[in-house]
Order: C-alpha cells, then structure tokens, then sequence
C-alpha cells in the first residue's frame, strides 16, 4: 500500500528514544521536550514555543488564554479539519464560517471583510455579531494544505475589527508568506505532529508565540496549572496537554530532517504539475507570488473526483477526498455558514489528496500518474 502521506523515520529518531528509554527520561519533563520547542520556535522566527500533546490541545489552550467561552464566536474557514471546529467548541463558542476561495481553496477574504463590514458592529474596541450581540473574540484562519492566504489583508482586517489571530497553522511548517513562517502572524500560532503531518512525533502539537506571558501562560495551564515546584498547589482549572519526552525525542530527530523534507514535498508537487496539468480537468490550489508554501498534500481537483479516487485506492495507492465541510456536519449545520454560492461544497465535491509520503520514490509517483492518467 502506498500511504497518502505517511512517516519517514530516517534520522536520529531510534537514537534518541532509546536515549530516553535508557535514562528513564520518558515522561512529561526531559530535555528533548526543551530542545524541540527551541528548535520548533527558531524554525518559525518565534520567541517561544511550547509543547502540547496535539495540535488539536494546542489550539484549545490558545482560545482558552484568550478567554475565549460560551458567549462567544470564533471565526474560522468552512472548509478545514474538524480539529478547529473541535477546538472552538470546546470552550463553548460556536465557529462562524467562511466560504471558500475556490482557486486556493482557502478562507475567502473578500467575504470576511464582507461579513465583518455587514454582520459586525464595534463597541469599546470589543467586535459583536450585530444580530445577537455575542462576542467575536477572535479570528482562526487555517493554512489550507500548507497554502496560504493574503496575510497582510488578513491581518489589517483582523486589526480594524478588533479581533485576535490565532492561526491553525498546523499544516503549514515549512510555508511562508514574503519569507515569514506560518503560525509567526497572529499573537499565537500552532503545529501538529501527528502521523500524516510533514513531521511526526506519533502524535503532538506546538504553540508559538513572541508573547513571552502567553508562552509561560500555555506551559502552566498545559502542565496542570500546578504553582508551587514541590507542593500539591494549583492556582487554576489546568489542562493535562503536555508532550511527553519520548515523543519529544522523536520530534527533535524529525526537526533534523525537516529542510529535507520540505524540499521533497516540493519536489512532488512539481512532478505531479508537470505530469498532470496538461492531461485536462486536472486543476492545483493556486499560490500566490508572495507564498512559499511546504506543499503537504498535494491535491487535485477534478470532475472525475470518485473516478480517480476508486482507481487509485484500487490499486492500493491510498488517495482521500477533501474534508467534508464544516457546515454539512451535524454539528454545525446550524452554525453562521457566510458563503456565496456555498463555494465549499463546489470544491468538496471535486478534490483529493494524491499520495506524497517524504519517502515515495519517482517510480511511484510516476505509477500515480499513469493510474490518473487513464481516467483521462
Ligand atoms: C492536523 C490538524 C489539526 C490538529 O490535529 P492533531 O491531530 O490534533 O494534531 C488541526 N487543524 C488542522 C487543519 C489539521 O490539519
């Protein structure tokens, strides 16, 4: 079977996790855990980073800091993983969601400054849904398979209408927008170590963040809010969301190979393009000029969407369709879905992710190419 996007355990990996079974260091403090997030802070031009035990926790742990609860909104993309949504509903908001730009297949920016020009209202630096006067706090754009969106609009929008970036930029280690690191945008950002993202630490998150209190905020409230180094004292209701050291261990050896990897994802999007754009109806996510994107997932879209996806998987060439989006779930068909068109469900219905583990070799990829190819 040829994985989708599977793990490349070709570095120190082994060394270092035996180095933690050997000393014992396994659990939730180890020095694997300090040099990760210093890798992972300096890899994203941040100051500070701290570990968690998924990207998933550390999304909840940035709207939790933010004071983010039931009587509020977040405002998030349509079409994302279910994670983002999680995350929001954990601390009780409900996500606002925006439509879909169908050439980049990320948030559409021209209906977020539509939504907050029309649907929003500003009181004492405070932005309000004006129907119901409920809270938008803050604003969680997600970097669509490693692609990026207009940052500097985004992030001038945000500051007109008073609300804070936390970016899901879980998909996006290894993308920049005018040479700066996802996640390094918003006051925080964050990453996701689990097993089909561009490193893996079998499962883990990252916060990152220039904001030195957050950043001490994000160990406490991930580390049982416990106050006193020796006693039993906990100043708050704290979260169990910390990245145990082996996982660490196994972070600090992906990190190692991240430029690496990177590169071959690139790599295999450009030989997917270069095989695949002529054949007709086969269309990529369009970057922008300013966006070096890591090219997670490379995905196409295409008419003949369940055609090349039976063929591929057929063939054991592991291929998924685009996340169902977030309005069309039960959990959120009630939610503010501000679409035109429902641009989501028009992408949704035509994309897939083609395999592209770091590891794959140019024979494979060819071999997808022909399996795609007869469809055509
Ligand atoms: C992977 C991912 C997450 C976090 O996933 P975890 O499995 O919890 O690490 C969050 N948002 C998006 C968009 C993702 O792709």
């Amino acid at each position: 079977m040829l994985l989708l996007s599977g793990p490349n355990i070709a570095g120190n990996e082994w060394k270092y996790v035996k180095d933690c079974l050997d000393t014992g260091w396994v659990s939730s403090v180890g020095a694997y855990v300090d040099q990760f997030e210093k890798m992972s802070a300096e890899f994203a031009g941040t100051k500070y980073a701290v570990a968690t035990s998924s990207g998933t926790t550390a999304l909840h742990i940035c709207l939790v800091m933010m004071g983010v609860n039931a009587d509020d909104y977040v405002i998030t993309p349509n079409i994302t993983f279910i994670a983002t949504c999680n995350s929001i509903k954990y601390t009780g908001a409900d996500p606002i969601l925006i439509d879909t730009d169908p050439g980049s297949w990320q948030m559409d920016l021209d209906l977020l400054q539509q939504f907050f020009e029309e649907e929003t209202e500003q009181r004492n630096g405070v932005c309000y849904y004006k129907k119901d006067g409920r809270r938008i706090p803050v604003l969680m754009p997600v970097h669509v398979l490693g692609n990026m969106c207009d940052m500097d609009r985004l992030i001038a929008l945000a500051k007109q209408n008073n609300v804070t970036v936390i970016e899901d930029s879980t998909e996006a280690l290894g993308s920049y927008y005018k040479g700066k690191h996802a996640g390094s945008f918003g006051l925080m950002g964050t990453f996701s170590y689990n097993g089909n993202k561009i490193i893996t630490t079998g499962g883990g998150g990252m916060i990152v963040t220039d904001d030195e209190a957050l950043a001490k905020k994000a160990k406490h409230l991930t580390t049982q809010a416990k106050s006193d180094p020796f006693e039993y004292v906990h100043d708050e209701i704290g979260y169990n969301y910390r990245l145990v050291n082996v996982a660490a261990a196994m972070g600090v050896a992906q990190m190692e190979q991240l430029p690496g990897f990177i590169k071959r994802k690139q790599e295999v999007m450009d030989f997917y393009k270069k095989e695949l754009q002529a054949v007709g109806d086969i269309h990529f996510q369009e970057v922008a000029d300013d966006v070096n994107p890591n090219c997670w997932l490379p995905t196409i879209m295409t008419e003949k969407q369940k055609a090349v996806l039976n063929i591929l998987n057929d063939n054991k060439m592991q291929s998924r369709p685009f996340w169902v989006p977030m309005n069309q779930l039960r959990m959120f068909t009630g939610n503010i879905f501000y679409n035109k068109n429902n641009r989501s469900d028009f992408v949704y219905q035509r994309c897939l992710s083609i395999p592209c583990s770091t590891n794959i070799t140019n024979e494979e990829l060819k071999a997808v190419c022909e399996k795609i190819k007869e469809v055509f």
